[in-house]
Formats: C-alpha cells, sequence, structure tokens
C-alpha cells in the first residue's frame, strides 16, 4: 500500500507541473529527479507491483534524461533487456545533451550490455567511459567485473592497479585471489616458479590471502620442501581457524618428514583449542596412536567425543576399538553407516549464498563472492 502513495502524489505533481513549468524550470527537474531516484529505490523491493503504475506516469512525460534513464532502469530490471539498450542508444541521438548526461546514459547502457552478457560491447563502451573525466572510477569498477566473467585475470588486476592509483585501494583481497588464479594457470602449465611468484604478489598485496598460504603450502610440499610447506600451513591455521580440515593432514605429513612429532603434537594441541570441526583432534589422535599406542589414543578420543561429538570422530573411534579386519555384523553395519553418512553430506558451504559443494572453491559458482566458501563444522561436517 505505500507504494501507492507517493505514486499518487507524483500524478498530481506532474499534472500540475506542465502549467507552470516555465516559471520554476529549475525546481521542476530537480524534484522530478529526485523523485524517480526515490522510485527506483522502491522498485528494487517490489518491482513487480510498481511497474504498471510507473508505466502509467513516467510514459507521457517522457522528455526529461532522467525519466529516459529510471524507465530503462526499469526496463533492464524486469529482464526486457533489449528494450531497455534500445531507449538508451536513443538517447545518444538527442542533440543537446551535456557530457555529464551522456555519461550517465553511458553508464545504463554498459549496465544492459552486462545484463545481456554482450560482455565485449560492455567493455568497449567502459573503455571509451575511461576516458570522460570524473568517470574512470565507476568505469574501471566496472571493467574489473567485465574482466572477471571473462577470467582475464591480467587484465582485471591492471584495471584495479588503475583504480588505486586513482585513490581507491580497497580491491586488494580480490586482487590477490586473480593473482591465486594466474598462479593456478601456471600450475596446470607445469609452471612452478611463475606459479610461486604470483602467490608472493599476492601475498605483497594482500597479506591475509589464505588462499595464496595454502597453494605455496601445496607446492612445497609437492617439492618436498618440508619446512617451508608447514610454515604456510601453520601460517593457513593462524589467518583462519576454519580451514584448519585443508591443513592437518598436509602439515602432519611435512613435520613428520622433518621428523619434528614434538612440534606436530604442539601444534595439533593447540588447533584443538581453536578449531571449531574435529581435523586437528583426529591429527592429534593419530599421533597419540604412533607415539604412546592404541589405547591412549582410544582414551583421548572417547574424553574429547564427550565435549564435542562428530560422526568423523565416531567413525576414528570404531577402527581404533576393533581391527579393520573384524567383520562381525554389527560393528560393520556401524561402519557402514558412518561411512554413508559422512559420504551424503556437502563438505563445504558458502558464508554469502548458502550453496553447498562437495569442493572448496575459492569463487562462489553460485553467488560469484570470493573466498566465502568454507568447510562446514559440526555434527557431520568435518
Ligand atoms: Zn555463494
Amino acid at each position: 500500500m505505500s507504494l501507492l502513495l507517493p505514486v499518487a502524489a507524483a500524478s498530481g505533481y506532474l499534472a500540475g507541473r506542465r502549467g507552470s513549468e516555465k516559471s520554476s524550470g529549475q525546481r521542476v527537474t530537480r524534484l522530478t529527479s529526485s523523485y524517480f531516484r526515490g522510485l527506483n529505490y522502491l522498485l528494487n523491493e517490489q518491482p513487480d507491483k510498481a511497474i504498471e503504475l510507473f508505466l502509467q506516469i513516467a510514459e507521457p512525460d517522457s522528455d526529461t534524461l532522467e525519466t529516459q534513464l529510471a524507465l530503462g532502469n526499469l526496463f533492464r530490471r524486469r529482464g526486457e533487456v533489449d528494450r531497455a539498450i534500445r531507449l538508451h542508444q536513443n538517447l545518444f541521438t538527442r542533440p543537446l545533451l551535456s557530457a555529464e548526461q551522456r555519461s550517465l546514459a553511458l553508464v545504463e547502457l554498459g549496465e544492459d550490455y552486462l545484463r545481456a552478457g554482450l560482455l565485449d560491447r560492455a567493455e568497449a563502451l567502459y573503455k571509451d567511459l575511461l576516458q570522460v573525466d570524473g568517470q574512470q572510477a565507476i568505469a574501471l569498477r566496472q571493467l574489473i567485473e567485465i574482466y572477471q566473467q571473462e577470467q582475464d585475470w591480467e587484465s582485471a588486476i591492471a584495471a584495479a592497479e588503475q583504480l588505486c592509483e586513482s585513490g581507491d585501494c580497497t580491491n586488494t583481497a580480490l586482487v590477490a585471489q586473480f593473482r591465486c588464479e594466474l598462479a593456478d594457470q601456471a600450475l596446470e602449465s607445469g609452471d612452478h616458479e611463475r606459479a610461486r611468484a604470483h602467490l608472493q604478489s599476492a601475498l605483497n598485496d594482500h597479506p591475509e590471502c589464505i588462499r595464496a598460504e595454502l597453494q605455496l603450502g601445496n607446492i612445497e610440499l609437492e617439492q618436498q620442501r618440508w619446512a617451508q610447506a608447514a610454515r604456510h600451513y601453520e601460517r593457513v591455521a593462524k589467518l583462519d581457524p576454519d580451514y584448519v580440515s585443508e591443513i592437518v593432514r598436509p602439515m602432519l605429513t611435512s613435520l613428520d618428514a622433518l621428523g619434528d612429532q614434538k612440534r606436530a603434537r604442539r601444534l595439533m594441541t593447540e588447533l584443538t583449542e581453536r578449531e571449531r570441526g574435529s581435523a586437528s583432534l583426529l591429527g592429534l589422535v593419530h599421533l597419540v596412536e604412533q607415539g604412546d599406542g592404541r589405547q591412549a589414543a582410544v582414551e583421548l578420543l572417547a574424553e574429547r567425543l564427550h565435549e564435542r561429538p562428530s560422526v568423523r570422530g565416531v567413525r576414528r573411534l570404531l577402527d581404533l576399538s576393533f581391527a579393520p579386519d573384524d567383520d562381525r555384523e554389527s560393528v560393520a553395519l556401524v561402519r557402514d553407516i558412518l561411512d554413508k553418512l559422512l559420504q551424503r553430506e556437502p563438505t563445504y558451504r558458502c558464508g554469502r549464498c548458502g550453496f553447498r559443494p562437495r569442493a572448496l572453491y575459492w569463487h562462489c559458482p553460485s553467488c560469484r563472492s570470493w573466498g566465502t566458501v568454507k568447510p562446514i563444522h559440526g555434527l557431520v561436517g568435518d
């Protein structure tokens, strides 16, 4: 209902406006502009209800630029991208557009192209806009978006660096992700040194880049540089304990190769205090089993499972308590049920959109956010 009020008020306003346009032209333009901007916000909330009413009042008043822009925006929002593109292109045929008005129309047209998936056209248009004073920042932000969609990471980094030079350096975490993408490409072609260089640059841009630390750890592990690998994994755990499940195994492998059981136990013990999942506990149980024997491992695990139950922990307890070849029906049945439970559950979840993939994505396939997918914790999680 609240939508009807401003719309009704505007109808009356527009009807009355035609008589007094000459005397207060300045004021009228300002009011119209703020009115339609306000209406745009309403449309964002409840587009379907507002659309028809808006069209009724907007179309007769088609001569102001603000109205045209609001209308074009509306078409796009409604999925009528072709119509929005035609409208915004027609604006350019008007003889008396100021440079600022032309830029406004360009930005809208760029949005249309993006929505229509016409990335080449959007890219060309925003490159033109780069030449217009005062429009560089918006053009660069849109170009960064386009290059991401095109997976053109080099260009995305260059655009972000240019944006930073003009004063907006808020994209460092994003740039680090782009560098990690380049590192992935280098690894795929077997170029470890190039990958390593990209990852180091990522950390220079954004020292808290978990992905770069993890990838560096994996490269060092593969090249059997155990001490360096362990350092990167330790750093991952320090930056965000939610990723501990990603590093426990490779970290124990590295420390085992170094023969440093003492450090391994100390790290795992520390991590059990900070981690919400059970990966570090299972790592610690593994070390206790090796060092102090199976009974000590069972006691430790059983005690901790009371405090924080987990299916993964119970599954491990089963293995510790019964020999792997124990084929009694009841043991096999419980083992089977627990395995199925663990297999069926997704292991990761995007904190932004809730998407639950079975692998760790750094770029959420659903909402396209970076670094929001994490391991799931809790009863059936890691
Ligand atoms: Zn997501």
